[in-house]
């Protein structure tokens, strides 16, 4: 493990059956109590994606935009808000995704991104990849080029690096995995 990996996996907080049973919630507060690991996190992330030449880093609600709004000052970037449906006020562009059951959905300004912007995507953790692919294919869709997606955690066993790459997004990043 890198040093930030082995930072993050001694804070994370094992909560058992949360949000409902059978469930390992991968708690990611302590980090963000612990005002050097957190801003370690930030500089990691800030130095992977420096490189991409960015005009957005996009966070998903709602862990996601604890990181990508630090990310943004740290990069001197926008930030893009993906969020849950009903949030956005303005005119909005819309995903949605299969969950184990029903369906949920991710939204976007329909002005959030212009053709061409180079974009890179944040959340806490990568779970199914329901999520991220719906955003992915979001910012896709509305003319943005997904540079990169980036997450401080990954559940490897929930397999949601394969459902990004089958949608044609390769290039995927995580500090820890699971
Ligand atoms: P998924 O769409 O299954 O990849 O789920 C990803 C989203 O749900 C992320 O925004 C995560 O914050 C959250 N999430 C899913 N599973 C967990 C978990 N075990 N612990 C913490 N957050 C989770």
């Amino acid at each position: 493990m890198t040093t930030i990996a082995k930072k993050i996996d001694a804070l994370v907080r094992d909560v058992p059956d949360f949000p409902k049973p059978g469930i390992i919630f991968k708690d990611i507060t302590p980090i963000l109590q612990d005002a050097q690991v957190f801003k370690e996190t930030i500089d990691a992330m800030a130095n992977i994606l420096r490189a991409e030449n960015l005009r957005y880093v996009a966070g998903i609600e709602s862990r996601g935009f604890v990181f990508a709004s630090a990310l943004a000052t740290a990069l001197g970037v926008g930030l893009v808000l993906l969020r849950k449906p009903g949030k956005l006020p303005w005119k909005t562009l819309k995903a949605t995704y299969q969950l184990e059951y029903g369906t949920d959905a991710i939204e976007i300004h329909e002005d959030a991104v212009a053709q061409g912007d180079s974009v890179a995507i944040i959340d806490d953790l990568l779970a199914t990849g329901g999520t991220a692919t719906a955003a992915a294919c979001l910012l896709r869709d509305a003319g943005a080029d997904v540079k990169k997606i980036l997450f401080a955690i990954e559940l490897d066993f929930l397999q949601g690096r394969q459902k990004l790459i089958q949608a044609g997004f390769k290039n995927i990043e995580s500090f820890v995995h699971y």
